[in-house]
């Protein structure tokens, strides 16, 4: 059974531990343990975008949160992370299931939700971390601004295929 590190270790350590094999073929999203859960995200960051809510239609920026790490697309406060930025949001079940809009396509909680599977460079699948780089699925290499530098909100809406 899957064993999740106590101590923080590189990402990718997560992947070389222990779980039950395609776990999330075998029970619904909702009969997942935390751990499980946990390891369903593929790290791709997309979910830490901020985004505009306009005449009821949710649009993807590229000004990301100015606590994610653009280059491993990792959250730097993660432990700490709903204290720090009231905003976050906890990208649970219920999440997932009433605000799907706030995901990306890509997301595996999402295509799980929606009863597909997931993509072939999941971390899940390929055993490796940093996969979902290297399929271009995640933040690293596009082209971003933190919200900290951001005048105009408008300015920066993106349409990338996969948001
Ligand atoms: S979009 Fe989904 S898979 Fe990607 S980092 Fe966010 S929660 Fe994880
Ligand atoms: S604080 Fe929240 S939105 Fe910001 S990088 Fe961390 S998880 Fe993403």
């Amino acid at each position: 059974m899957f064993k999740w590190p106590q101590t923080t270790t590189k990402p990718q350590d997560r992947y070389n531990r222990s779980f039950e094999p395609y776990f999330w073929k075998k029970k619904p999203l909702s009969a997942l343990s935390k751990d499980e859960w946990e390891l369903l995200c593929d790290g791709c960051g997309k979910c830490c975008l901020n985004k505009l809510l306009i005449r009821g239609k949710v649009s993807f920026t590229n000004v990301r949160c100015r606590f994610l790490d653009a280059e491993n697309c990792l959250c730097q406060i993660y432990e700490h992370r709903f204290k720090k930025v009231s905003d976050c949001r906890d990208i649970n079940l219920n999440t997932v299931l009433t605000e799907p809009e706030i995901l990306p396509k890509t997301c595996a909680y999402l295509l799980l939700s929606q009863g597909k599977d997931l993509p072939s460079w999941h971390p899940l699948i390929t055993g490796r971390a940093d996969s979902v780089h290297s399929a271009g699925q995640s933040l690293r290499g596009r082209t971003l601004i933190s919200e900290t530098e951001v005048k105009d909100y408008e300015d920066h809406i993106v349409d990338w295929p996969d948001l």
